[in-house]
């Protein structure tokens, strides 16, 4: 039978560990009892720095059942970090792992169909969430120009999918080998290749606390995602410089003809010359700036990945002894 380990991410979830250890103890009973999954099978609850009393629950919930697992991180190094430590963490030992949030808002009962894709020889099942209304309408407008946004720049994403997916030991050693310290997993995921599922699920309210994720970290991971995974932006740079040069010799061309025609003063009035240099001037302004602050953006990029920095440093493991596969 196959060993499955469900990765949680958790930071600041005091609120919400109770009723979702309480949840995911009762599923993966469930799939023990039916014999899907192998007895040594677990829940790896990983905590991402956090400031309450979240490892505190963490370590008791492990004491307490040895299907709980306890990962520490150092400190607070963000969602996709702490899942990359848990899924890197999981594994060692497991057949599948599956990662979700901790809030509940990825439904659990989608993990059924999931494992079940696995079984059918799926790699990669991802979570799909069918519906948006319960979201606002901001959040709805926000997420969906993000997904059009990075397709459009040559990103390979799943619509509406985020981190609630199936991987399997395969597809995670295949993820072990993408050493980029900028992580977008999402993006990194569908270029892993392999057999892969769809199972569509309802994505619920967060059941208690507060979201770890306003906007402006929600855009800076917009613009991490982007720059992660394509280069094009730099190009339509290139592509908009050489269209102002062909704008501007075509103008050259028009101001000429126009001092050569007569009344010839007249048309120049008409451009209303200082008007016209000063909205050239801001505008020239803000593109070259815009042109620079992208590719400032991905030489940063290359900054932070040629200092190939640790992406986390794990400060403490819980784990009732269970075999552990070489590799
Ligand atoms: N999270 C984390 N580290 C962080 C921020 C969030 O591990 O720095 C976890 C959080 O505990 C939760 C998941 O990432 O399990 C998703 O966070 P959240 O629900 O706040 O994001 P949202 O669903 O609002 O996008
Ligand atoms: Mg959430």
């Amino acid at each position: 039978m196959d060993i499955l380990y469900i990765v949680v991410p958790c930071y600041n979830e005091e609120e919400v560990l109770p009723e979702t250890s309480k949840r995911l103890r009762e599923k993966m009973r469930q799939l023990m009892d039916a014999g899907t999954i192998s007895p040594d099978s677990r829940v790896l609850l990983v905590n991402d720095g956090s400031k309450d009393r979240t490892w505190e629950m963490i370590r008791a919930l492990h004491k307490a059942d040895p299907l709980f697992d306890g990962l520490s991180l150092s400190r607070n190094r963000g969602h996709q970090n702490a899942l990359m430590a848990g899924l890197m963490t999981a594994r060692k030992y497991a057949d599948m792992v599956i990662s979700m949030d901790a809030d509940l808002q990825d439904d659990i009962g989608a993990v059924d169909e999931m494992v079940e894709k696995y079984h059918e020889g799926c790699d990669i099942v991802y979570g799909v969430r069918s519906a948006r209304d319960k979201d606002t309408a901001f959040k709805r407008g926000t997420a969906q120009s993000f997904y059009k946004l990075i397709n459009a720049m040559g990103g390979e994403v799943v619509y509406d999918h985020a981190d609630y997916r199936l991987m399997s030991r395969r597809a995670l050693d295949a993820l072990a080998e993408y050493g980029e310290v900028n992580l977008f997993l999402r993006g990194i995921v569908p270029m892993l290749g392999y057999k892969t599922g769809v199972v569509t699920y309802e994505r619920g309210e967060r059941f208690a606390g507060e979201s770890k994720s306003p906007l402006k970290k929600m855009l800076s991971f917009a613009v991490e995602g982007i720059t992660s995974l394509t280069t094009r932006p730099l190009r339509l740079i290139l592509a908009l410089g050489i269209l102002a040069l062909f704008v501007s010799a075509v103008l050259l061309v028009v101001f000429v003809v126009q001092a050569i025609l007569p009344h010839a003063a007249e048309n120049w009035q008409l451009l209303s010359g200082i008007r016209a240099l000063t909205f050239l001037l801001v505008f020239c302004t803000g593109l070259i700036l815009t042109a620079l602050g992208v590719v400032g953006e991905y030489v940063g990029k290359c900054y932070m990945e040629v200092k190939h920095r640790p992406r986390y440093h794990i400060a403490e493991h819980l784990h009732a002894g269970s075999r552990e596969f070489d590799f």
